[in-house]
């Protein structure tokens, strides 16, 4: 059965190779286009999640047990699938998160590579090994899986953010439980039943929707290992703190407020349009999207300037519009939370160059949760809009003096995932790279995203736990480590040794 959206549906769980009719509590999906409910989400209990981790469970010693090479086939399956079903999804995306289908496509893309990396277990898997440790005596290391492993996901990226997790995970030779956004769930059904498709067991991979009950049942199930979230700041943390607090290996990323900062030297074009894309894109509802604008000196009259006119041609739309440029909001709740930080930057006295608010959407979308991009000018550290994560259309522009005061701005402020430079000083790139308190650094790139054999994480509040994801950090949390010594008769003494043993 494929999973559909539309009103009237129900999406089901996907649990031991199958789809599964949810019972009990529903949740409503929208088109945000529309603003109509388009589907409704099964939302577990308890008992619904430890049914699903013992089906997993079930499955995972038939799963571990197969070669490297045996898993990496069915990765190599999985990719071919996902490039053939890519537009499908993209359009599954576009209709509940409200992206354009063009960025859906490129969030599937950037998925499908962590899936090319995971084609590649048999080598990332390969341990150390020393001959003649002491006499006749051989040491090497191998890397096991962890048993079932969960993954929680946010709704802005329904394929890419789970397809960080999925494909290292299930290539290393765990079991997964998935519980995606009940925002957007459709595309996590979708995943499950290619991956089905490519010849994965039955119950090596499940999907189950829910909220809180659902995330709570998975932190307390003993049989879960580890847990990999990605989602807002305070969930991450609660995320990390129960998680290990019963015991188990917990990566939690988190929110995000990432800093562009433009010095005078840039090429203000080009700094310019990247600022169009980093910050509005995706309505900005990106864990990488640039908020703050940070102008250093003479750079602040010139970009803002040159973003006004590019802010009010933006192309406002559905997603499913090939012209449109930025979708509506995922909800209204979120709509109705992004109007009131723009207000608050008002009230605080920021400068609102571009009013989004006044946008008026198309004829037949009147209902859709759309905001037009907003620009705020003079932004201090100390308003709220510019210290919390407002993950909407708005960009918000600080000016300072120096780049000092450039680096001790983003330094300070508690989230620490992206950031970028535009300059063509090399000193102040390689210094601004070197000195900077984020985990992911741009010299004119404004979202530095880490290909997949590189790893995916922020620092300070935007991530809890010691394990980036994807690349060889991915393997490292989805793996646990072993050392064996060994030694055969010949080489033995004889007699018993009571002291600590030495080489
Ligand atoms: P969210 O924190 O509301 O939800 C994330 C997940 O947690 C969902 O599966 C949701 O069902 C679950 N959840 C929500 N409330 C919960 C609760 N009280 N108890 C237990 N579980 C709960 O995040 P979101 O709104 O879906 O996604 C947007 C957020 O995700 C932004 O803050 C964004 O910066 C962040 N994000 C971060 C990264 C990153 O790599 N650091 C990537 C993508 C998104």
């Amino acid at each position: 059965m494929q999973s559909g959206f539309g009103a009237g549906i129900t999406i089901p769980h996907f649990v031991g190779g199958k789809p599964l009719v949810g019972a009990g509590r529903f949740g409503d999906v929208y088109n945000p286009a529309t603003g109509h409910s388009a589907a409704r989400v099964p939302l577990a209990s308890a008992q619904e999640v430890a049914d699903v981790v013992a089906i997993a469970q079930a499955a995972f010693p038939g799963w571990a047990a197969q070669t490297p090479l045996r898993r990496a086939r069915v990765m190599f399956k999985f990719k071919e699938l996902l490039e053939r079903h890519a537009d499908e999804i993209a359009s599954i995306i576009s209709a509940e998160h409200g992206k354009a289908v063009s960025d859906a496509l490129g969030e599937i893309m950037r998925g499908l590579e962590v899936v090319e990396f995971a084609c590649g277990i048999p080598q990332l898997l390969k341990g150390d090994f020393t001959e003649e440790v002491g006499k006749g005596v051989d040491s090497w290391s191998v890397r096991q899986p962890l048993g079932v492993v969960a993954g929680i996901t946010p709704f802005n990226f329904p394929a890419m953010v789970p397809l960080w997790m999925i494909p290292v995970a299930l290539a290393c030779g765990n079991c997964f439980v998935l519980k995606p956004s009940e925002r957007d769930p459709s595309a996590s059904v979708r995943l499950a039943e290619l991956l089905q498709e490519a010849g994965l067991p039955d119950g090596v991979f499940n999907v189950v929707h829910g909220d809180k009950e659902a995330v709570d049942a998975i932190l307390e199930n003993p049989d879960i290992k580890a847990v990999s979230f990605v989602g807002s700041t305070p969930i991450a943390e609660y995320i990390y703190k129960t998680g290990t607090g019963n015991g188990k290996r917990v990566q939690a990323l988190g929110g995000a407020k990432n800093h562009m900062v433009i010095m005078p030297d840039a090429d203000m074009e080009q700094a310019a349009d990247a600022l169009m894309g980093a910050a509005y894109g995706s309505a900005g509802e990106r864990c990488m999207a640039i908020s703050v604008a940070v102008a250093v000196g003479s750079a602040g009259d010139k970009i803002v300037e040159r973003l006004i006119p590019r802010i009010e041609a933006l192309k406002i739309g559905p997603g499913a519009d090939a012209a449109t440029e930025m979708g509506p909001l995922v909800t209204k709740a979120h709509l109705d939370k992004v109007h009131r930080y723009v207000e608050i930057g008002l009230e605080e006295g920021a400068k609102l160059l571009v009013d989004g608010r006044n946008f008026r959407a198309p004829q037949g979308y009147e209902g859709g949760f759309f905001l037009g991009g907003c620009l705020f000018d003079h932004v201090l550290p100390n308003m709220r809009i510019y210290q919390e994560e407002i993950f909407g259309p708005v960009l918000g522009v600080v000016r300072v003096d120096s780049f000092d005061e450039a680096v001790k701005l983003v330094d300070d402020h508690e989230y620490g995932n992206g950031t970028a430079i535009f300059t063509r000083d090399g000193d102040a790139a390689r210094d601004f790279a070197h000195r900077i308190q984020v985990g992911m650094v741009g010299i004119n790139v404004p979202i530095p995203v880490p290909m997949a054999f590189h790893s995916f994480g922020g620092w300070k509040r935007s991530l809890f736990g010691d394990h980036h994801m994807h690349g060889s950090e991915g393997v490292r949390f989805f793996t646990k480590l072993k050392a064996v010594t060994s030694r055969w008769p010949t080489g033995i003494r004889k007699g018993a040794d009571f002291i600590m043993p030495t080489m």
